[in-house]
């Protein structure tokens, strides 16, 4: 099992996104990464095979600036451990980014359709398509990444917990369940997510576990929508 973490507030992102990364170690991992929007709105995504030190200190020195990031530690089910397998994944555009646990069962289906149109991947992950696929709904549909995410569930058959960034709305975390756990703690003007309550319960007490087929949209300054 893996992990998924997520923060919005006033806070660096990146410090409670690796810190809920830590917490979820016990759970296995072969890998880890993090996307975080900075405040001039570019997505920064760092992600490494191996331990969450590695990810530490391949991120040192770099852009960890941002209070809106998701975060993910990998157990490898759709291509080898590696940098480019790890999440977050991105879109074709590099707009949307997104970390899933779990897996999707009929991706190759879905990528060969989006191929067709003309998406091209550069991992080996089930999570990739997924991705592609919300990016496509939002082109075509000229919708929310939220619109995209719901219409996006109903192609997918699979397992998963995902949670999604729009680096055109730095404001927003879009979160969904289906047979994989994920918590949203809700404290004072910040929200937190993460695969269990572990990585939230140092922050705050006010936890929400979404449900089946759930989807949770985490606007800042707003009050939690599922
Ligand atoms: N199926 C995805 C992958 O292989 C997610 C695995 C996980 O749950 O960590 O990247």
């Amino acid at each position: 099992m893996c992990g998924i973490v997520g923060y919005i507030g006033q806070r660096r992102a990146y410090d409670i996104l690796i810190q809920g990364l830590h917490r979820l170690e016990y759970r296995g991992y072969d890998s880890s990464g993090v996307a975080i929007i900075n405040e001039e709105g570019s997505l920064n995504i760092y992600k490494s095979k191996g331990k969450v030190e590695a990810l530490e200190h391949y991120a040192e020195n770099k852009d960890l600036s941002g209070n809106i990031g998701i975060a993910h530690t990998r157990w490898a089910t759709h291509g080898e451990p590696n940098d480019i397998n790890a999440h977050p994944h991105c879109s074709e555009s590099g707009r949307i980014a997104m970390v899933h646990n779990g897996t999707i069962e009929n991706y190759s289906v879905l990528k060969e359709a989006l191929s067709n149109k003309g998406y091209t991947f550069v991992s080996q992950t089930d999570t990739e398509v997924a991705v592609q696929l919300i990016e496509y709904i939002m082109q075509t549909n000229n919708c929310s990444a939220f619109e995209a995410v719901k219409e996006a569930t109903k192609r997918i058959v699979g397992a998963y917990a995902i949670a999604v960034v729009d680096r055109q709305n730095p404001n927003t975390i879009i979160a969904a369940r289906q047979s994989s756990p994920l918590v949203i703690g809700v404290g004072e003007d910040e929200y937190f997510i993460a695969s269990d309550a572990t990585p939230i319960i140092e922050y705050t007490n006010k936890v929400v576990y979404l449900n089946d087929g759930e989807i949770a949209v985490i606007n800042r300054g707003e009050e939690l929508k599922v």
